[in-house]
């Protein structure tokens, strides 16, 4: 099990959940890379579910789709949003995953008549899939799910205290992310509630290395002492985590606090110096935008914004790099009816709508579209919102009036989006029907993309071939290719074997594309994704127009 040469960085959280440890982690991983280190990064996550594949956005946010088609964790998304790493499905795990493992072993009698226990059977999974991802590189940050004390995490929390012993002392780092509260009457900062959490990973028999304290105000020199004499820490290594507006300022503020150098020390890392310039002028540009575009988000789960968190990112993203504020107004696709479409809409430079899945809003969501196509508004369709634009334009232009989707109407005549019942993925042959389990059933992860020139499309990617990722069980029915592209609808992007059409435009627009895959996975806050910048583009290029005219 040893791995003689990688280093082990556990990143654990206490106090409370939603302290932002895979930003944490994933901006530590940043600076570190830009001191050369080669690494990798790992979200554990203590639920009983095998993947999030299955669980509701409301409750868990975004799913983030890899490359080779795993449905992780929306920390993924922080870590190659930071990272530029392009993980694989090894890179996150769930105690679902470890009991399925295990328990299959056991049926199959590998554990020859042993009883069966959570340690050391359950540990050492856990520590095999570690040390298998962690192979080949010079560190790896394993971020564990939750909060110190749940009772999902205690076998994550035992395997890696193991480790310590397994690898070496001078091998591995214990960071624990804790929360010092402001109390507003007595205008002071709370150290309480840190030294319970660490009392608490003591008692499991780590002591931390690191203690991130996330704060809203700095924390002084006395109170970094305090916490260091109670959490038996050095106060070198209590780093204030501050509050900040803007999620990519944070590898900045970890650099103030030293807290690459703190690592690289512990671990004795071999490192070269620092390079962050880029990143420093993508962040001023985010925090001075020199004008506003406003974009229309009718979405379904607009209450809940961790459920579009990569798109919100990539807009982030565009901004920076056209030095404007995006300013997503979120409209939610049940409040648009006839009479209210003009109201919530005017004003918007363009538009967006994004996935989703079942019919809830899709009315909606389709009257907005044939405002946006009507009214010349630049608008951008993913997904579920490109197979929006294809019925609206199929019933409003060519005339097809039953146009629906399989999803929302099993039993529709003129099924213009269908159930594509075969694939080919990485040279194998995927097949599914209407009967086919939910878990694992979409058409998921990067495929590639034929792009037509002299289309937006191209346009935006300047290429010929693309990979993006999908996260869909339903896709456009060719049968009715014909009909649509003789009454204007522009294919712009098919699989290289014409089966699946990937992205569909309309002429006469100054934009209008919709997609099958999503874009924003592949985003990043130094190389927007080209479609989205090309989208905002033009929205704000409206804006300009509109604001000359008036
Ligand atoms: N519900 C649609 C489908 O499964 C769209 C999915 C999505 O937007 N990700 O095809």
């Amino acid at each position: 099990m040893k791995n003689s040469k990688t280093k082990f960085m556990f990143v654990m959280g206490g106090v409370v959940s939603s302290l932002g440890k895979g930003i944490a982690s994933a901006s530590t991983a940043y600076l570190l890379q830009s001191r050369g280190i080669n690494l990798t990064m790992l979200k554990i996550d203590p639920y009983i579910n095998v993947d999030p594949g299955t669980m509701n956005p409301y409750q868990h946010g975004e799913v983030y789709v890899l490359d080779d088609g795993a449905e992780t964790d929306l920390d993924l998304g922080h870590y190659e949003r930071y990272t530029n790493l392009t993980l694989t499905q090894k890179n996150n795990f769930t105690s679902g995953q470890i009991y399925q493992t295990v328990i299959m072993k056991e049926r199959r009698g590998d554990y020859l008549g042993k009883t069966v226990q959570v340690v050391p059977h359950i540990t050492d999974e856990i520590k095999r899939r570690i040390f298998d991802v962690a192979e080949g590189k010079d560190l790896i940050i394993v971020e564990i799910g939750g909060t110190i004390g749940d009772i999902e995490g205690q076998p994550f929390i035992e395997a890696i205290r193991q480790m310590r012993f397994d690898v070496g002392r001078e091998n591995t780092l214990y960071v624990i992310l804790t929360l010092i509260p402001y109390i507003r009457v007595s205008g002071e900062l709370k150290t309480k509630p840190t030294q319970h959490s660490v009392k608490e990973l003591q008692s499991l028999g780590i002591q931390p290395d690191i203690i991130l304290c996330r704060a809203e105000k700095p924390l002084t020199n006395e109170m970094k002492g305090k916490i260091s004499l109670f959490c038996n820490v050095e106060k070198e290594a209590v780093i204030t985590a501050i509050d900040v507006k803007n999620v990519y300022e944070i590898p900045l503020k970890f650099h103030q606090e030293e807290l690459e150098s703190l690592v690289i020390k512990k671990l004795n890392l071999k490192c070269n110096s620092l390079s962050i310039n880029e990143w420093e002028k993508m962040v001023y540009r985010i925090k001075h935008p020199k004008d506003t575009v406003n974009i229309a988000f009718v979405g379904k789960y607009t209450k809940l914004k961790e459920s579009y968190k990569s798109l919100i990112e990539a807009f982030v993203h565009a901004g920076a790099k056209l030095n404007v504020h995006v300013n997503l107004n979120w409209v939610d696709a049940e409040q648009i009816d006839s009479s209210s479409t003009k109201n919530i809409l005017s004003n918007m430079d363009g538009m967006l709508v994004p996935g989703g899945f079942g019919e809830r809003g899709i009315e909606g969501k389709i009257k907005a579209i044939k405002y946006a196509r009507e009214s010349k508004v630049p608008f951008l369709g993913i997904c579920l919102g490109m197979q929006g634009a294809v019925i609206e334009f199929a019933r409003d232009v060519a005339r097809l009036n039953n146009a629906d989707s399989e999803e929302f109407h099993p039993e529709a005549s003129c099924k213009i989006i269908h159930l594509a019942k075969k694939w080919i993925k990485d040279e194998k042959i995927i097949e599914r029907d209407e009967k086919s389990e939910k878990g694992g059933t979409m058409r998921l992860g990067a495929y590639p993309c034929q792009i037509k020139k002299g289309t937006k499309a191209y346009q935006a990617y300047n290429k010929e071939l693309i990979y993006e990722r999908h996260r869909h069980r339903y896709e456009f029915n060719n049968d009715y290719r014909k009909v649509l592209e003789e009454k204007g609808l522009i294919i712009s992007g098919e699989s290289p074997d014409g089966e699946f059409v990937e992205i569909a435009e309309i002429k006469n627009h100054p934009f209008f594309v919709g997609t099958q895959f999503h874009p924003e996975f592949k985003s990043r806050p130094l190389s927007p994704h080209p479609l989205i910048l090309e989208f905002v583009k033009n929205a704000y290029e409206k804006r300009r127009t509109k604001e000359k005219h008036s």
